[in-house]
């Protein structure tokens, strides 16, 4: 068996080693090589009050891992992307055990940090849903365990569920706790999980489109100083509907769009690291590499990246829904969730995953699922001219 290195730094930065999957899966098909020594390494940051250091570069479980052995995990272990970023629901609920597969035909499952999330958000439901994915992962610990898609900030006041944390961690069930927020309430969420010493770890959007927003600043400055350990999430901050959009981003260097806005995050000191789904070799490559890399990004990069946001803004939600739905409440008593739905299209259309987008959306009321209204108030309300009404168009025709 040959456990070289499938890659070498020339090739990781020149894009010009991709193989084919099945050409790269059999070299890893011993334990040693999710080891190889001599492979560029993912730099590695401390996750917050955790105290532990995890790499800058996550793998998402998004959109789910091979059933018997997921050549991606090999790689990224290869260089150091020792972090899974798994939940009870990804990939229709199959993530965490076709993932545990991989690792412990690799012999490594219980030296690889995985984190889940279940959305369960009360007490007792959190408890059964971490007994759950332990099931799953076949581990007896878990090294970090989210609340998925907080919404509410109410939740951190729920005095039984922090009682279960505790309860949880006590028993070794799960190492560290916190949880993952996309919506419009990020800042809050963040500023007030700063006062929760049960909070160790929150993961949350931020891209290149939130940089110069003041109150999310502050929001992550307040996270930060509590020793917070903080990820970023959603960093390409892809635009609700399938336009092309990506095209519109000027490569001024050697770094294209998703190596770009990823090395935007990561020179946020305050961020620990970036988790990314990555549904194929190829995309993994370009992360690594983009993260193996010490050179930072120019001015001109830079610029492209506002050229590139503003060229793109109207195309791309920022969750703030209560703004837009508020516009358009009269109509529909208050039950439209623009937002939910705008990333619902999203995932259909950006991530190509059909199945969470119509999970997601099947979750939201009755009443929001009713799509059949006039949406140009939510046009006038939108502070960032995103096309609402285009885009209650197409997640009519993908999702109802
Ligand atoms: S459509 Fe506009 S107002 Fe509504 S959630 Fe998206 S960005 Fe916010």
């Amino acid at each position: 068996m040959n456990d070289k290195p499938a890659l070498s730094r020339r090739h990781l930065l020149t894009l010009g080693g991709v193989a084919s999957t099945a050409a790269v899966v059999a070299p890893w098909l011993t334990p040693s090589a999710a080891h190889a020594a001599d492979a560029p390494r993912v730099p590695r940051r401390t996750l917050g009050k955790t105290g532990q250091k995890i790499p800058i570069l996550l793998l998402g479980g998004g959109a789910g891992f091979d059933p018997k052995f997921d050549p991606k995990i090999a790689r990224a272990l290869q260089h150091g992307v020792d972090y899974i970023d798994a939940a009870r629901v990804y990939a229709g609920g199959t993530c965490e055990t076709h993932a545990a597969n991989t690792l412990e035909r690799l012999q490594v499952l219980d030296k690889t940090w995985i984190t889940s999330k279940c959305e369960a958000h009360d007490g007792p439901g959190f408890e059964r849903e971490v007994d759950v994915s332990l099931a799953s992962l076949r581990r007896k610990s878990i090294d970090l365990y989210f609340l998925h898609g907080v919404e509410d900030p109410k939740i951190l006041d729920n005095k039984e569920l922090l009682a279960s944390v505790d309860k949880l961690k006590k028993a070794g069930k799960i190492k560290y706790f916190g949880f993952s927020c996309h919506d419009g309430t990020v800042a809050e969420l963040l500023t007030k999980a700063a006062g929760i010493s049960t909070v160790d770890a929150i993961m949350f959007r931020y891209n290149f489109r939130t940089y110069g927003n003041k109150e999310l600043n502050n929001a992550i400055d307040t996270a930060h100083k509590a020793n917070i350990g903080l990820i970023a999430m959603k960093t390409q901050g892809a635009e609700a509907s399938f336009e092309d959009a990506w095209k519109k981003f000027e490569k001024t260097g050697k770094w294209t769009k998703h190596q770009a806005v990823l090395k935007a995050v990561w020179s946020d000191a305050r961020i620990s690291a970036a988790v990314s789904h990555m549904d194929s070799l190829e995309k993994l490559q370009q992360n690594i590499a983009a993260a193996v890399d010490d050179e930072k990004l120019g001015q001109l990069d830079w610029q492209a990246i506002e050229r590139y946001a503003r060229a793109t803004r109207g195309d791309a939600c920022d969750g703030c829904g209560h703004i837009c739905s508020a516009a358009v409440g009269n109509a529909t008593g208050g039950s439209v969730n623009i937002a939910t739905t705008l990333r619902c299209v999203m995932y259909h259309d950006v991530y190509g995953d059909a199945e969470k987008a119509r999970r997601v959306f099947s979750q939201l009321p009755a009443a929001a699922r009713d799509l059949n209204m006039d949406f140009s108030a939510a046009n006038h309300a939108c502070p960032h001219g995103v096309d609402v009404v285009r885009h209650m168009d197409r997640a009519r025709q993908i999702l109802t």
